[in-house]
C-alpha cells in the first residue's frame, strides 16, 4: 500500500489532507520525496516560527534531548522556569505562567483561571465568557464552544458546557455583559476566521471598559503571539494590559507547547490545575531557543526588515491582481488576499501547491500567508513569482 492508502486505512479521517510527502525542509524550502521544493508561506500554521531545520534550534533540542527530556511537574524544571521568566520579561506584564502542550489547552486553563476568579472574587457567581463571531479557540469540548462559529457546535457532540455566548462584534459586547459575565475573550486579529486586525482605539475602550467594570480579558494570542504581527504580542501592539494571554503555536519553533498566563498570579493553588508533559525540559528548551533567536532578530531591526519587504510584495499582489482579489488584510507576519469568493480560494490552493509553494486558507475567502519569521528575500521572491504563476494558471 502507498502512504495515502495506509493513511486512509489507519488514521482517522479528521483532515482534508494533501498528499505531498515531504521528507525535509531548510529554511523556509520544503523537499517532497521525490526531490521537488516548495516555498513554505504557511510555517506549519504559524508553529514554525524560525524555519524548518534552524541550527541553533536542532542542536538545543539535540543536546536537551541527550541529557533530560521528562521528569514530571512535581519536580521543578530549569527551562521551563527560564522561559516563564523570559517570557514575562518580554511581554512587560507582570504575569506567571502556567505550561501547557497546545493552543487549546492553554485556552482552557485562561477559562479555568477566569471560572475560579468569578467563584471566589464575588458574592454571585460570575461564569460567562463572551467571544466574539468567527473566533477560533480549540477542538476541546469548551474551547470549541468558546469558538464562535455555529458549525462547529454540531449535535454530534453535544451537550456542551453552559457559559459561552458570541457576539457579531466589539461594539455589540457592552450590550451583551450581564452581573454573570466573567470574561470577555477575544484574538486581536482572527486567525482562522479572515485574518483582519481589529481596531486599535475600539480595543483599547473595551479594555478600559472591561477593567473599570471588573470583567477579565483574555486574549488568545495562540496564533498571533510569539512576534507573529511584529511585535512580541499583538497585546503589545494594541498598548493594551489583557488579564490572561495565551499562547501556543510559534513558541516552540514546532515543538507541542502551550502557555497561558496572568496578572492573577495567586489564583491557582496546589490542585488547582495540572498536566503530565506541559513546560517539560525539551519544549521548554525549544521555547528558550525560539525566544533567543527572535528577539535577537527583534533587537537587530531584521524582523521589521523581512516584515516590510513581505508587505511589500504583498501589496503589490494585492494591486496587480484586482480581478482576483478585493483587498490586502493582516498585520506583520499574519496576512491574507481576500478574494471575490470560496471557489476562487480552494482553485489558487490547488493551483499553488502545483507550483511549488504552500499557502492557507482562512475563513471563507482569503488566502492566508504564515511564512516563518526567518524567511529569507530570496524564499520571498521565490514564493511571490510562484505565487503568480500560480494565480495566471488558473
Ligand atoms: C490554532 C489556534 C488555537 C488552537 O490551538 P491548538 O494547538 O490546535 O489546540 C486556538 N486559538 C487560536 C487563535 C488558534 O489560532
Amino acid at each position: 500500500m502507498n502512504l495515502e492508502e495506509l493513511d486512509k486505512q489507519f488514521v482517522l479521517g479528521t483532515y482534508a489532507r494533501n498528499y505531498t510527502n515531504f521528507v525535509k525542509g531548510v529554511g523556509s524550502t520544503l523537499y517532497d520525496d521525490k526531490g521537488s521544493d516548495y516555498i513554505d508561506f504557511a510555517s506549519g500554521i504559524g508553529v514554525n516560527s524560525v524555519g524548518h531545520g534552524n541550527p541553533q534550534l536542532t542542536k538545543a533540542i539535540c543536546e536537551q534531548a541527550g541529557k533530560i527530556i521528562h521528569i514530571s511537574n512535581l519536580q521543578v524544571i530549569e527551562p521551563q522556569v527560564k522561559l516563564a521568566q523570559r517570557i514575562v520579561e518580554l511581554s512587560g506584564y507582570d504575569m506567571a505562567i502556567f505550561f501547557a502542550n497546545s493552543g487549546a489547552e492553554a485556552n482552557e486553563g485562561a477559562i479555568k483561571i477566569a471560572r475560579k476568579y468569578g467563584e471566589t472574587k464575588f458574592d454571585n457567581k460570575r461564569y460567562k465568557v463572551i467571544t466574539l463571531e468567527h473566533s477560533f479557540h480549540g477542538r476541546t469540548i469548551t474551547t470549541v464552544k468558546a469558538t464562535g462559529q455555529e458549525s462547529f457546535h454540531t449535535a454530534n457532540f453535544s451537550p456542551y458546557p453552559d457559559g459561552f455566548s458570541y457576539v457579531k462584534s466589539i461594539a455589540d459586547l457592552y450590550g451583551s455583559i450581564d452581573d454573570e459575565t466573567v470574561a470577555v475573550l477575544i484574538e486581536l486579529v482572527q486567525g482562522e476566521g479572515g485574518v483582519e486586525p481589529f481596531d486599535r482605539d475600539e480595543i483599547q475602550r473595551l479594555a478600559k471598559y472591561l477593567k473599570d467594570n471588573d470583567i477579565l480579558l483574555i486574549v488568545d494570542e495562540v496564533q498571533t503571539g510569539v512576534y507573529r504581527t511584529g511585535q512580541f504580542l499583538a497585546s503589545n501592539l494594541y498598548d493594551i494590559e489583557p488579564d490572561i494571554v495565551t499562547l501556543a503555536k510559534g513558541l516552540g519553533g514546532g515543538l507541542p507547547i502551550g502557555a497561558v498566563m496572568t496578572s492573577y498570579k495567586d489564583i491557582f493553588v496546589a490542585g488547582d490545575h495540572g498536566s503530565t508533559f506541559g513546560g517539560n525540559y525539551l519544549s521548554t528548551t525549544a521555547g528558550l531557543s525560539v525566544l533567543s533567536i527572535l528577539s535577537e532578530m527583534d533587537g537587530s531591526g531584521e524582523l521589521k526588515e523581512r516584515l516590510i519587504y513581505f508587505e511589500e510584495k504583498l501589496k503589490n499582489i494585492a494591486d496587480k491582481y484586482q480581478n482576483i482579489f478585493d483587498r490586502e488584510v493582516g498585520i506583520g507576519f499574519m496576512r491574507g488576499l481576500r478574494a471575490k469568493d470560496a471557489q476562487t480560494v480552494t482553485n489558487i490552493l490547488n493551483a499553488t501547491i502545483n507550483h511549488g509553494l504552500i499557502v492557507l486558507k482562512a475563513g471563507r475567502n482569503t488566502v492566508r500567508f504564515l511564512p516563518s519569521m526567518t524567511i529569507t528575500k530570496d524564499e520571498i521572491d521565490e514564493g511571490f513569482k510562484r505565487f503568480e504563476k500560480a494565480l495566471n494558471s488558473i
